[in-house]
């Protein structure tokens, strides 16, 4: 028998085969990027990436239960060396702060060249496009989704308490988030399944490219 729920086996599953999909298409260079779920076996933990893992070979096993309140490892998954991400602080700060089901985090490099658009900004924002159709909820493309920007920083804790108030306000104004970027480092992007969080990865990729690709030709935006 499991440790965890069959609920979360499965989307374990699905998210340890996403993590070696998006690790041959630019997203984990040098085993960057890490990624998580909520677990429905216990409201206490999140099942996060284990850190360092090559992402090639990323299977069930480098899941790790991490306590919200301790931000310990589960004693039955705790081994000499063993810890999960470095950033295993903002994945738990997105579940606190958001309904999110699963975050995914990639090093993309279009994420970065996309944030440099907006300089001094606290949000990026993106409106009038079909594909932000592909985001849950949204039902036309007459919308504009912002993203919240953050200055990247190596102190993962307060960074931590920086994003949780930003993306807690967005969810009490009934406005969802969908995505949050560090400056000259990543992206987060979340939902509510593993399904959704990848299908809003590739809505973000194709948005970004869009953007970008419309300054290249220095058309008027
Ligand atoms: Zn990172």
């Amino acid at each position: 028998m499991s440790f965890f729920n069959t609920h979360d086996v499965e989307q374990m599953k699905k998210l340890a085969e996403l993590i070696r999909v998006l690790n041959t298409t630019g997203h984990n260079p040098a085993t960057s990027g890490n990624y998580s779920l909520r677990s429905t076996t216990s409201p206490e933990y999140a099942i996060v990436s284990e850190s360092g893992v090559d992402k090639s070979r990323f299977d069930m096993d480098h899941f790790l239960p991490v306590f919200f309140k301790t931000r310990e490892i589960h004693e039955l998954f705790q081994r000499p060396g063993r810890k999960s991400s470095d950033e295993t602080d903002i994945h738990l700060a997105i579940y606190e702060s958001t309904n999110a089901g699963c975050v995914l985090h990639s090093h993309k490099v279009e994420a970065l060249l996309f944030a440099n658009l907006f300089p001094r900004a606290n949000y990026a924002t993106i409106e009038g496009l079909e594909l932000l159709k592909g985001l849950k909820g949204i039902k036309t493309h007459e919308t504009k989704v912002e993203i919240p920007l953050f200055e990247n920083t190596q102190d993962i804790t307060l960074l931590a308490d920086r994003i949780r108030p930003v993306l807690g306000a967005s969810t009490s104004a009934n406005e969802r988030t969908y995505a949050l970027i560090l400056r000259g480092h990543g992206i987060y992007v979340w939902g509510d399944t593993v399904e959704d969080a990848k299908r809003h990865l590739e809505v973000f990729d194709y948005l970004f490219q869009y953007q970008l690709e419309m300054r290249r030709y220095a058309w008027p935006s």
